[in-house]
This record gives C-alpha cells, structure tokens and sequence, in this order.
C-alpha cells in the first residue's frame, strides 16, 4: 500500500514576526522501507521557541532548515513497519522526525538523525515536556551552570512555560530560600503560586517589574535563570545582589524583531555587582541525560514536581500552533496531536 506522507515544509524567511504564511503543506508519496529501516508515525509533535531561530539563515550552534525542507522539530511517534529489529513494529520511539506525519529512518543515518525508544509506561507525550527537550533544558541549567546554594534567592523570568515551570520547581527541591517566577497574566501567576508552589509571582504585563524585583527580594537576586532577556533582564540587572550569578538560557523576547534591540541599558550592573553570567546549550550537557531523567521521573512521580502540558490537535494546526509560543497563549510545554498510537 502506497501512503501519502504530509508535510509542512519552510516557505520562506520569515521578517519579525513568523507566520503560519511561512510554512507551506506538500505531500509525497512514501516509498517502501530498505532493511534496517523503519517506518514511524508522528503522534506528538513539540514546539520550542529556539525553532524561530532556525529558520533565520544565520549561523547559530545548528544549521538553518532550508526554504522547502520540512520543518525540523522533536517528536514522538510509533514504529508502524520494521525491518530493524532494535525498533519493531508497534515500538514508541522519539527523534528529530519534524513536522510531518512519516518519516523512514534506520536510526543512525539519514536527515532526522537518531531514533530513541519510549520507555515502557509512560505517555508518549511525556518524553517531549518533562523528559524531553525543555525538561533538561531546565535540569541541566539548574545544576550544571549555576547550581542552587541553601537559602538562595532565585528568580525565574518564563516561569510558566516548559523550561521556568520545571526550573522554579527544581530550585525549590534543590534548597533555594525563595523562588519567584515571572510569567504574563493572572492566570499564569495563579498556576506559579497554587500548582508549581513557588513563593511569589510577577505579573510582567500587568506590574512594574522592576518595584516587584525589589518587593519580592529586598536584599537583591542570587540566582536569576532568565529565558526571556530584553526589558526583563534590564529591569533585573539593577536588583541582582553582590556577587549573583545569571543563568542565561534564552531571549525569546528578541526571537521576532527585525532590527536587534541594542542590548540591556543596565549591563554595567555585571560590573558593579560582581556578577557571574553563563550562557549554555542543552546539547553540551548530554552525558549526563541518564541521572537527569532518573531525577526528573522520580520527583514527577512522588508530585513534587508538577509538568503541564497545552495540547493541540490536528496535523493542519501545526504553524498556528507553533505560533501560541510568542503569543503567550500556552501554559507548560506546547505540544500538538496529529495521530493516535496503534
Ligand atoms: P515556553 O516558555 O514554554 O514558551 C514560551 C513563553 O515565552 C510563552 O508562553 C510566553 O509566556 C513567553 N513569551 C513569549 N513572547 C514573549 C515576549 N515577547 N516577552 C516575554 N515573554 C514572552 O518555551 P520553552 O520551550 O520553555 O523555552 C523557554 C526559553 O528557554 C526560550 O528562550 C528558549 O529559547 C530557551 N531554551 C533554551 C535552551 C538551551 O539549550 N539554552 C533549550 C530550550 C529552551 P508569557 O505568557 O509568560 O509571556
């Protein structure tokens, strides 16, 4: 049987903000399998604000997805034809495959790169937002870069979202004295302060950041994990204490603008603080996945750390989906569900 495999592929650059005008749906026909491959179904597909980067044709730490190449993405899917048995048929396994409804692949070669199997009992999905991409991210910020010292005064800014959400929790069960996300809209402050059990929340769009900072820590930020730079790191700067470490792990409110803002008024405060900044990449920190998992499933099993999951339906609705992340329209990771295990 001859199946059609649907794809949303990368029409053009987008210009400031992406739109789903960016992507474009093509179908191809699936050719039969070689030995030592498989066929895969996408169930999952996840969103990641780092993919707007990678339709910029700039140099990053990954090439650029090229104009009508499909778009490149994490995933989760099952194994529906095998000619390899490290994968057999009916095997849940998660990769690279990006946004489309197949992909082939034989695990070592090949565009989508490796393919890695689901543990038995969990959900799929679950190897996307607490074990996947934003999950370590979020681990490996917290104890590879600046590790939590007992008492610290952490403040989280994307705190709703898959990586803050997970952070905050972490430096909570790590020793921090107190730990204060910043997140737009009520709603999201409410899920910080009752469900992620942090001690205080910051309202971005609805209060002065800067006079909260200061309320929140009066004598100054230890540790701030920023994934959001811009305003909110400028108004951060003046409030870190001496000898504060920033862990920077994104900018997404720089992901969409055209012209390159022209960087934090405020840096001089690294200066008079004596602050330490580091930067970091997930990929870098891969030997450690297997502790790191190890951690995360334990403290989501005993409900000391709490993941969210906003999931989308219908293969159609992946540019639209993509685009809730610089909306701020999603709360935990930002998933979409385009088919269901067999
Ligand atoms: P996410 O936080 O689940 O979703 C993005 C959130 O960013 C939105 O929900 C929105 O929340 C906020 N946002 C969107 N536009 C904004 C703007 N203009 N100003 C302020 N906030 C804005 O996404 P994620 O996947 O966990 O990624 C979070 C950050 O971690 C990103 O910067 C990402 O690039 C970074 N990251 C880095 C690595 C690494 O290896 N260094 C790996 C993964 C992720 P609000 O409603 O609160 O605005």
């Amino acid at each position: 049987m001859t199946r059609t495999n649907g794809q949303w592929v990368l029409a053009s650059r987008p210009e400031g903000m992406i739109a789903e005008s960016n992507f474009e749906y093509k179908e191809e026909a699936l050719r039969e399998i070689g030995d030592g491959e498989v066929l895969i179904r996408n169930l999952y597909l996840a969103f990641e604000p780092a993919m707007r980067g990678w339709v910029d044709d700039v140099p990053s730490y990954i090439p650029p997805v090229g104009i009508g190449e499909v778009m490149r993405a994490s995933t989760v899917g099952q194994v529906i034809e095998s000619k390899n048995d490290a994968y057999p048929t009916g095997k849940l396994v998660s990769g690279m495959f990006g946004w489309q409804q197949y992909v082939i692949g034989d695990g070592t070669r090949g565009a989508f790169g490796g393919i890695s199997n689901v543990p038995d009992g969990i959900p799929p999905y679950k190897m996307l937002s607490l074990l996947g991409g934003t999950g370590l991210t979020a681990y490996f910020g917290v104890h590879a870069i600046h590790p939590i010292q007992e008492g610290d005064n952490v403040l989280v800014s994307g705190a709703a979202g898959a990586t803050g959400s997970v952070v905050a929790q972490i430096a909570r069960l790590r020793g921090a004295g107190k730990v204060v996300g910043i997140a737009g809209g009520p709603d999201k402050c409410d899920w910080l302060r009752n469900k992620a059990k942090v001690d205080g929340a910051i309202d971005y769009k609805n209060e002065n950041v800067g006079r909260r900072i200061r309320e929140e820590f009066p004598k100054g930020v230890d540790l701030f994990f920023d994934n959001v730079g811009g305003d909110i790191l400028d108004a951060t700067l003046p409030r870190m204490a001496d000898n504060g470490r920033i862990t920077m792990c994104g900018g997404i409110s720089g992901y969409n603008e055209k012209e390159l803002p022209a960087g934090p008024r405020n840096i001089m405060q690294i200066v008079i603080h004596r602050l330490s900044v580091r930067g970091f990449i997930l990929f870098d920190h891969i030997a450690g996945v297997g502790e790191a998992i190890r951690d995360l499933t334990a403290w989501s099993e005993s409900g000391e750390l709490v993941v969210e999951e906003d999931i989308q339906e219908g293969f159609e609705n992946t540019p639209k989906t993509f685009l809730r992340l610089f909306q701020g329209k999603n709360l935990g990771k930002q998933l979409i569900r385009i088919a269901d295990a067999e």
